[in-house]
């Protein structure tokens, strides 16, 4: 972490509080059973086991300890701000999810991956591990860029299908952006506020695909035959890769499911003589035949493949770890300075986080800037900045002091 002027940590810290003066935030639900934490600049979580009898305490404490970050359980305990853990007496909790670009690093993410070598100070551009002329370990500069986040909606929809289609969720949600690389979905409701600890790490095996045999989802060999769910049967993971396989097909993708399969490119093409015929044949229950006793084998492993690929790419700890806290829905993010707005799952498709989460709108402030690329934000682009002084719009100053990549305030 950059060092930063304490007078600079001082000055944001005003920021948040002023804020949080005006813009009261309402509180999640049952919030006196829940366990909350806070975090100091540069830390997520450096203090919990706090506890709120309700809004105008938790309020209150926002506005005059201005933290930089604050988190509450999913969780609901009878005695929630006692230590250890298991004297708190676990009540149920709430189902969370977290998305993130970091975990899906979508195309662009190593075009706006940054990395200076801090022993022989070469810098370059993506997601390497290691210095490519003296091989030190590289920390990597990361950042986000709005068609990150669109990427992480897409996740997110994904996930809201399975929960609704496959599991029957229908309400119950809450969603909100997380305030700095993605969002989170709340599922706050009976039907799954008493799942057993193993039941929640059963349901995240399934919505990321481990362990998934796909036998069991009804794709099994008999009598020479590899049989197959039935089109007009189909749901959930089914569903999803059988449409991809027909898709495969039908684009004639021959050499990535040779790739998966271990068969030639030839074999495949023959395998699938007739795309069409193929599709045909797999929307009436059975996958096109090989020679011999391959079938098995080859259609196990395109199968076991198409499930990798399309498993649901959330945080797993997040929705496993019952002791884990997570942020506030609309507090501020003290990596960036936005608002981890709650948004509804319409708003989520046009909401752009880089514009509608900013909320630092006061006077021009003149900073200093560390060597920076460019970055958007706040409707444009910004940089790059050498080492140099540089007047900016509050909310782009605050977000890079809190980022690291500014250390200074000229006031
Ligand atoms: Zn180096
Ligand atoms: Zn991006």
């Amino acid at each position: 972490m950059t060092v930063i002027e304490l007078s600079s940590i001082d000055f944001l810290k005003k920021k948040f509080s002023e804020y949080y003066k005006l813009n009261p935030v309402k509180p999640v639900p049952r919030m006196n059973e829940r366990e909350f934490g806070y975090g100091e600049y540069g830390k997520k979580i450096s203090s919990r086991h706090f506890a709120f009898a309700n809004e105008k305490e938790f309020n209150e404490f926002l506005v005059n300890s201005a933290p930089f970050y604050v988190s509450a359980s999913a969780a609901y305990y009878s005695f929630p701000s006692k230590k250890p853990m298991e004297a708190k007496q676990w009540n149920g909790a709430d189902l969370i999810y977290e998305f993130d670009a970091d975990d899906l690093k979508p195309d662009c993410f190593e075009e706006h991956s940054f990395w200076e070598c801090s022993s022989c100070g070469k810098t370059g551009k993506g997601l390497q591990t290691h210095c490519d002329s003296c091989g030190q370990s590289l920390k990597i500069e990361e950042w986000i860029c709005p068609n990150c986040l669109e990427a992480v909606k897409k996740e997110l929809m994904r996930l809201m299908e399975f929960l609704e289609t496959d599991l029957g969720l229908t309400n119950g949600f809450e969603f909100n952006f997380s305030g700095s690389k993605g969002f989170h979905v709340h599922v706050r409701s009976k039907e799954i506020e008493f799942l057993s600890p193993r039941a929640r790490v059963e349901l995240v095996d399934y919505l990321t695909g481990n362990g998934l045999e796909t036998e069991s989802l009804g794709f099994y060999y008999d009598k020479k035959f590899m049989h197959c769910p039935k089109k007009d049967s189909v749901k959930g993971w089914q569903k999803i890769i059988l449409e991809e396989l027909k898709e495969l097909i039908s684009a004639e993708k021959f050499s990535l499911l040779a790739s998966w399969s271990g068969e030639t490119v030839s074999s495949v093409k023959k395998i699938m003589h007739s795309p069409l015929e193929a599709v045909n044949e797999i929307e009436n229950g059975f996958l096109p035949r090989l020679t011999g006793k391959k079938t098995k084998i080859f259609w196990e492993s395109i199968l076991t493949a198409i499930a990798k690929e399309k498993k649901i790419l959330l945080d797993r700890s997040t929705s496993i770890d019952s002791t884990k806290i997570i942020r506030v829905p609309d507090t501020l993010h003290g990596s960036t300075g936005l608002i981890a707005k709650r948004i509804s799952l319409n708003e989520l498709k046009e909401f752009n986080a880089f514009d509608e989460a900013v909320v630092f709108q006061g006077k021009e402030l003149k900073i200093r800037v560390k060597k920076t690329p460019r970055f958007y934000f706040n409707g444009k682009n910004w940089g790059p900045f050498e080492e140099e002084t540089v007047l900016l719009p509050e909310s782009v100053a605050v977000y890079l002091l809190l980022r690291g990549n500014a250390y200074g305030i000229e006031l």
